[in-house]
């Protein structure tokens, strides 16, 4: 196996329990990623 450059196929996304928006991409290797984004609806005020 040599170097294989991953491409990050964007395949989904969710929204989990915690309210974070879950991104979800493949390579046609087979490898797999996911990415979670904090979605701060409820910013804290001063
Ligand atoms: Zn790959």
């Amino acid at each position: 196996m040599g170097e294989h450059v991953h491409v990050r196929i964007g395949h989904g996304l969710s929204v989990s329990e915690n309210g974070e928006l879950i991104e979800s991409s493949r390579c046609r290797c087979g490898a797999t990623w996911t990415k979670a984004y904090r979605v701060d609806e409820d910013a804290p005020e001063e």
